[in-house]
């Protein structure tokens, strides 16, 4: 039987084919889906994705779609969209510190809001950070010096033989934008976030500090976030070096480099996936002749070949 009919067999379900991914990401650019599912939960999300792994069949994740660049051939295989798996729950552990549950849908926003609300502090950093906490656990989405690895209590994935495993925040390497869980394509489920109690108006005093980090950024346009990641200690942020290679306000088709901030490319209305792409080669090609640098790419290229 064909993977598909097998899966919508197994899991009493419909997938959708040939869906336009465009809408769910912040680019709003990209191909179409072969097939997509939204698993309703993590044990569905289960699985699918072990199923699709024993068939051999390439499976994509999108959280928010916030940190992506999907490919504009689209995505062979089964795309899991986790954004219908979005709650979270939550338990005192001892006295001042709270244990949040969430799925890995759960936008990280939702997060914040509930712990500003309460009086929570861990995840002020995530202060205009979009997407989900699966997304932002395999980036280690962060700003300043704080980051998500560093409210981790635990994390649920399916691993490519299909198992479930849980890994205890000990045994997961969180780096600048950098997650050991990234290294290989399993799907995160669910986490548990430590935090800890706080006064309100300290925790918000945090959040005003880390909008103010934000200042020169972008805002309300199409973007997902900073393109490149910063080369590391003794080398200029990659916003600089690409200022200083001109690159502030360059354009191909409808894909430009933010005039306020050169490590935003935005989709100015139409731009496509390949606007957007070779906008991003000609930017790091530019800091390369200028500075002799090798920017990494700090968005996800989902798809390909890129050439
Ligand atoms: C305006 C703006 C500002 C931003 N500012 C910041 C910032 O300050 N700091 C920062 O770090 N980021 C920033 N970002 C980028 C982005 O919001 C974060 O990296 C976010 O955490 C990504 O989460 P997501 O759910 O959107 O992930 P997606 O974009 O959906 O996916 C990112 C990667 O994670 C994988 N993935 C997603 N969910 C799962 C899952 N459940 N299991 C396995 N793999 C999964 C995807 O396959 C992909 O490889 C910004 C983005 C925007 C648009």
């Amino acid at each position: 039987m064909p993977w598909p009919a097998a899966l919508e067999r197994q899991l009493k379900i419909s997938l959708q084919d040939r869906v336009p991914l465009a809408p769910l990401t912040t680019w709003k650019v990209g191909g179409e889906a072969e097939f997509l599912l939204a698993p309703r939960d993590p044990h569905e999300a289960h699985r699918a994705f072990a199923l699709c792994q024993a068939e051999g069949v390439p499976t994509w994740r999108i959280g928010g779609g916030s940190n992506i660049l999907v490919h504009p051939a689209g995505l062979a295989g089964l795309t899991l969209w986790m954004g219908r798996m979005d709650s979270f729950s939550w338990a005192w552990r001892d006295k001042g510190m709270l244990l949040v549950e969430a799925d890995a849908g759960c936008p990280t926003r939702r997060l914040l809001n509930f712990c500003l609300s309460q009086g929570f502090s861990g995840l002020e950093f995530a202060t205009g950070i979009h997407g989900s906490i699966g997304g932002a656990l395999m980036c280690n989405a962060g700003a300043g010096a704080d980051s998500m690895g560093q409210s981790v209590e635990w994390v649920e994935s399916v691993e490519r033989d299909g198992s479930l495993r849980r890994w205890d925040s000990a045994e997961i390497r969180f780096d600048y934008r950098f997650s050991s869980l990234a290294a290989e394509p399993r799907l995160v489920t669910r986490c548990c976030l430590k935090l800890e109690a706080a006064e309100r108006s300290l925790v918000r005093e945090k959040v005003l500090r880390f909008w103010s980090l934000r200042k020169g950024q972008p805002h309300g346009t199409m973007t997902a976030g900073c393109v490149f990641k910063n080369p590391g200690p003794g080398v200029e942020p990659a916003g600089l070096l690409l200022d200083r290679s001109g690159c502030k306000g360059l354009t191909v088709g409808n894909a430009r480099v933010s005039p306020l901030h050169a490590n935003f490319v935005e989709n100015a209305g139409s731009a496509m996936a390949t606007d957007i792409w070779h906008l991003i080669c000609l930017c790091r090609q530019r800091v390369l002749e200028m500075s002799g640098v090798w920017l990494e790419l700090e968005v996800n290229l989902l798809g390909g070949p890129w050439e």
